[in-house]
């Protein structure tokens, strides 16, 4: 069978680490290894709205931004096509449909949109859009036949929910949509890397993050303020690496290769963590190594997101090319939808002709 991908964004903000481990890093590899037919990646402006309604200049301006993102990170329009949701109005009707197949209880089980309720302080009043957004997730999925979604691990019940609204359209209806599987990433650090706080995941809404597009003097600020472990107060102290975060992100982001270029008294990551749980490491040393790997990362996007920063209306050339080639898809998913569901009634020849006879004509 073919395999498709389908991953995306919300155009809330500029993309972060976070973004970059739990799924542009992984798409990125994927679109280079030619096992894939096609690659669709979505700035879904849709379901940011369904949390952002009262502000859609903050969604307008983010486009950009996203899509700078990805070009910087090595998103390739030549290899994969890079979609705005709302400019796809199919995708609106296959989430009327499948809303069908879906009961609220199902949704409000939903480990991920809980979480997101209690954050947006939903609770009292959740806007309709909102809450259905797991399902417009599936008909995103859907229309493009997507095999293959590259993301975190917050998204593993939204995947999860396609499948079974998949499976259950293809048994009233008849084989005709694809069920996806969700592709996570190796490491627990990089499923849902934490926030500099330490505390929750890196995420836009939570202002916790580190930008791919931030200077390295951000870089540095941030990672300087990092949350690392309370109790180890002088160098001499033994230390603690659970929820310390300059080592969850060394976890996500070092190789031991690079441990030993800046550090040579290690051969590896680990040897370093032995260290420091024994007693004898500063966090002041963890840190700086971390802004080196972080640059090293880091100098590559920033001189290809200057590039292209130069060719703004090029980006939204690449933006409108990619809506209408992904639209193509989608309109072609939502035919064989429409007579699977025998609601393609000017289509269907006999339909009228059975019409016709049962009225003697
Ligand atoms: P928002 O706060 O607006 O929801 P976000 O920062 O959570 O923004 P999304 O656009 O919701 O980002 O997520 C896009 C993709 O990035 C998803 O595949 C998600 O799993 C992944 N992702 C987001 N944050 C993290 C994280 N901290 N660690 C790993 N993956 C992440
Ligand atoms: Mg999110």
């Amino acid at each position: 069978m073919e395999k498709i991908i389908l991953t995306g964004d919300r155009p809330t903000g500029r993309l972060h680490l976070g973004h970059f481990v739990g799924s542009l890093r992984r798409r990125v590899e994927l679109q280079n290894s030619g096992e894939f037919s096609k690659i669709f990646i979505m700035i879904a402006d849709a379901q940011a709205l369904t949390d952002n309604a009262d502000n859609p200049e903050k969604v307008r301006q983010n486009i950009i931004e996203v899509a700078l993102d990805y070009l910087s990170v090595g998103i390739d329009p030549e290899k994969s096509t890079i979609l705005i949701q709302t400019q796809i109005p199919e995708l609106c009707e296959l989430a009327f449909y499948y809303m069908n197949l879906v009961s609220v209880s199902r949704v409000q089980r939903n480990p991920t949109v809980k979480t997101e309720i209690q954050m947006r302080g939903f609770e009292k009043s959740i806007p309709m859009g909102f809450f259905s957004y797991p399902v417009s997730q599936a008909s995103d999925i859907t229309a493009f036949k997507a095999t293959t979604v590259p993301a975190g691990d917050d998204q593993a019940p939204m995947i999860e929910l396609t499948r079974e609204i998949v499976n259950r359209f293809n048994n009233i209806y008849g084989p005709t949509l694809v069920e996806p599987e969700i592709l996570l990433p190796e490491s627990a650090a990089c499923m849902r890397l934490p926030g500099t706080d330490g505390k929750a995941k890196m995420s836009k809404s939570l202002g916790n993050c580190i930008y791919l597009s931030d200077s390295p003097k951000e870089v540095k600020k941030k990672v300087n303020s990092m949350y690392t472990d309370p109790e180890h107060l002088t160098i001499d102290m033994p230390g603690h690496l659970e929820g310390n975060c300059p080592f969850i992100y060394l976890d996500a982001f070092a190789t031991d290769e690079q441990v030993r270029r800046y550090l040579p008294d290690y051969d590896s990551l680990q040897a370093l963590k032995d260290h420091y749980t024994r007693g004898g490491v500063g966090d002041g040393t963890v840190k700086k190594l971390l802004i080196n790997v972080l640059e090293e990362l880091l100098v590559p996007i920033r001189e290809r997101r200057a590039y292209w920063e130069q060719r703004i209306p090029e980006v939204y050339e690449i933006l409108r090319k990619g809506s209408e080639k992904a639209r193509e898809t989608a309109a072609q998913t939502l035919d064989e939808v429409r007579a699977a569901m025998k609601i393609n009634y000017f289509a269907d020849a006999d339909l009228i002709k059975s019409q016709a006879a049962k009225y003697g004509k």
